[in-house]
């Protein structure tokens, strides 16, 4: 059954303090929300707020830290099993509020999840970026890093620790990037579907290539040669296109995913600037998307066959190990 193969979810959670945009994060990305309609979240006082995305290659949840509640005196946070199942914990920090107290909790956060999985890797989202100038966006990401690095030095931890610092923004694509940056990390056949991509364009004499998870629209997997922004963003468009014309029109009765994307899935789009879009179903949640120019899609019959064949090899690579 090709759904063993994803039994063992890699898990992110998502922690900060209230306000930070973990919601509006969640919602953006895998529930498609328009960043402005992100205004009109209701705040939650749960702390663990939410599973989400299960049709997704990955797992996600969600967890607030309300400035009030330490640690110590919350049951909730002695969750070992959470940190113990976790691969990625992403922290978000709100860079147009005072993050001095968000500073603070992610180094008992660090510290104590740390000290349950040594093996995580912590991810910072300098998150909100959009409102600061482009001068005040270093600074304070200096600012932040200098201090969450100098904490960690202190606890003597620096050697041991993997952290890494985003700029993100929901109203950019910067979000997407952070988490296709963190999801590639969890990934294990990371180099393999990167081989596998790198034959399929030498190939096809494919410009561009992409492997997205299909809900939250992350890519998993690209081609050796350099990711240019406007590349991505025709790819990740195209496949919200597919999608929403799948969900209006094409909803058969096996689509159990309630997605619009299926097996069938696959689309071609001829750009007037003499370049192709070619997107095609790889598996369940994944999807291939390239770029080619018009005259390399002409012999589309070997396109078609060397993507049948990166899709098969794309299966065996998610097969449950014997
Ligand atoms: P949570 O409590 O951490 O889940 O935070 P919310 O997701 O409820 O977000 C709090 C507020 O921050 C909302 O009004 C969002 O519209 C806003 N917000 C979230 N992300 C961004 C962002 O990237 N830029 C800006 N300017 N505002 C954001």
């Amino acid at each position: 059954e090709a759904e063993q193969g994803y039994e063992n979810k890699p898990r992110i959670l998502l922690m900060g303090m209230r306000r930070s945009g973990k919601s509006s994060i969640q919602k953006v990305v895998f529930q498609k929300m328009s960043p402005n309609e992100t205004l009109f979240l209701e705040s939650t006082t749960k702390i663990v707020k939410s599973e989400i995305a299960s049709s997704s290659l990955i797992s996600y949840s969600i967890w607030d830290l309300p400035g009030q509640v330490g640690y110590e005196s919350n049951p909730a946070f002695d969750n070992e099993g959470l940190f113990a199942q976790t691969g990625a914990l992403i922290f978000v920090i709100d860079a147009q509020d005072n993050y001095r107290e968000a500073i603070a909790k992610l180094h008992t956060t660090v510290l104590r999840a740390y000290e349950i999985n040594p093996e995580i890797c912590f991810e910072v989202f300098i998150h909100k970026v959009d409102g600061l100038s482009d001068d005040a966006k270093t600074v304070r990401q200096q600012d932040i890093v200098e201090h969450v690095l100098a904490n960690i030095a202190d606890a003597e931890l620096e050697d041991q620790i993997q952290i890494s610092f985003y700029l993100t923004s929901i109203y950019d694509h910067s979000i997407f990037e952070a988490f296709s940056k963190v999801i590639q990390k969890l990934i294990p056949q990371l180099p393999t579907l990167e081989q596998l991509l790198d034959i399929l364009i030498s190939n096809c004499c494919i410009e561009k290539a992409f492997l997205f998870d299909v809900v939250p629209k992350i890519y998993i997997a690209d081609d050796s040669s350099p990711v240019d922004m406007q590349t991505y963003e025709l790819c990740s468009d195209m496949i919200d296109v597919v999608i929403d014309v799948g969900c209006i029109y094409g909803m058969g009765e096996n689509d159990d995913t309630g997605l619009g994307y299926d097996a069938e899935s696959a689309s071609v789009m001829h750009l007037n600037n003499g370049m192709v879009l070619y997107m095609k179903e790889v598996t369940r949640y994944l999807a291939l998307v390239a770029l080619l120019r018009e005259d390399k899609y002409e012999k589309h019959g070997l396109i078609d066959y060397n993507v049948e064949a990166f899709k098969n090899a794309v299966a065996k690579v998610f097969e449950p190990r014997q």
